[in-house]
């Protein structure tokens, strides 16, 4: 396994920012794309953070992400929004779409976001996060196209599916803190088969099979040809099905489009992602269900651990120790990861010494 260096959260940012300005990025773009990035590092998800630099810095050479793409308000039904993102960055894009739904929520107690066209949207609890500020429970249905579909289908040996993500959130009560449940339907994210690449380690079992459809451990089968094999999805048929909800839902329903071989030929990531929002206060206010939420926590928390775990975790959680851990101590990068990311900034003519001031490497 390769080394790890850590690295302060601000100073990322920064470095980040320099890259994403160079790609013609204007400068809050630059630094809401970089503060996207780094918060999916501090929350543990490296999947999702620097490491997608690279990724961005090509769709933008490639022209198939536009750093001038803004969400544009196509239908508006009171409590329903639908938005068309122009393949803008999905840090801009969400931030404006969840923005909007939050101010409608708030009016009607409910609204139904569609948003279609995003470029990557990143974590999407980093949304869900957004939604919890506002007091709003949500839901959040994602789906992926653009590229070489990744999941198979339950039954199946080929790619068909995207990583599809689901989200949902519940505010903190005044004793617990927020839910936050937020998973690729895919046993794991792709950009966790990078992670385990760059640090030359074994996938874990049931992730991915190869072209003939047996079981590997060997995170390369997909990298650098994501056709050599394909993701398993999570819960077996249930993941399955939860990722064929997300096409419909994210993406038939969004009118950004499904998985289909005609969207294949790009290679970007377009996301869609349908976004219930609801405001506590329509049903009687947060304070008048906090108890049951409590109470519900507390039986479920009461729980013996099995052996080698101290308790039960609930969503949410995992994400905040690490959060806590890494603001204090900085960001662990694998030698990998950082090379990859400087190499990034190069693609757009930023030195490599520039970033290594900049980051504090
Ligand atoms: P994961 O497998 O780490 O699961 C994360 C979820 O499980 C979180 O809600 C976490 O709090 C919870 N969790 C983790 N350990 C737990 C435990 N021991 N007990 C209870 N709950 C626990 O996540 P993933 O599937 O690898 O997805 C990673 C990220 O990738 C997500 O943020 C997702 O939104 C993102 N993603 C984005 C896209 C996209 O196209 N934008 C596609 C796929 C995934």
């Amino acid at each position: 396994m390769s080394e790890l260096k850590r690295y302060g959260h601000e100073k990322l940012r920064q470095a980040i920012a320099a890259v994403f300005r160079a790609g013609k990025a204007d400068e809050a773009t630059a630094r809401t794309v970089a503060d996207m990035l780094v918060d999916a590092n501090l929350s543990g998800h490296d999947s999702h953070g620097i490491q997608m630099v690279s990724y961005y810095v090509d769709c933008l050479n490639n022209g198939t992400l536009d750093p001038a793409g803004r969400a544009e308000l196509v239908l508006d039904a009171g409590a329903v929004l639908r938005f068309d993102g122009h393949m803008g960055f999905g840090a801009v894009v969400g931030a404006a779409t969840m923005e909007a739904g939050i101010a409608r929520a708030g009016a009607h107690g409910i609204a139904l976001v569609a948003t279609a066209n995003s470029h990557h949207l990143g974590r999407i609890g980093y949304w869900a996060e957004t939604c919890l500020q506002a007091g709003l429970v949500s839901l959040h249905f994602v789906n992926v196209h653009g590229h070489q579909p990744l999941v198979a289908p339950w039954g199946g040996i080929r790619a068909r599916m995207g990583t599809n993500p689901f989200c949902a959130a519940v505010p903190a009560t005044d004793r617990h803190p927020p839910f936050v449940l937020d998973f690729a339907t895919s046993k794991i994210a792709f950009g966790k088969v990078h992670v385990a690449n760059d640090k030359g380690i074994p996938l874990p079992a049931g992730a991915m099979i190869d072209a003939q459809g047996h079981p590997t451990l060997e995170p390369a089968t997909m990298i650098p040809d994501a056709t050599g094999g394909a993701l398993l999805t999570m819960g077996e048929h249930k993941g399955f099905g939860l990722s064929i909800l997300c096409e419909l839902l994210g993406g038939a329903l969004t009118g950004g489009g499904a998985n289909r071989p005609e969207r294949i030929v790009q290679e970007t990531t377009t996301n869609g992602m349908l976004s219930i929002l609801i405001d506590p206060a329509a049903l009687g206010g947060f304070g008048t269900i906090a108890g049951e939420i409590d109470a519900l926590y507390d039986f479920v928390l009461s729980s013996p651990p099995v052996a080698g775990s101290d308790s039960v975790t609930l969503a949410g959680e995992p994400e905040r120790r690490a959060r806590a851990e890494r603001l204090q101590a900085g960001i662990p990068l694998a030698e990998q990861a950082w090379a990859n990311f400087v190499a990034a900034g190069g693609r757009v003519g930023v030195a490599a010494a520039t970033l290594e001031t900049l980051a504090g490497a």
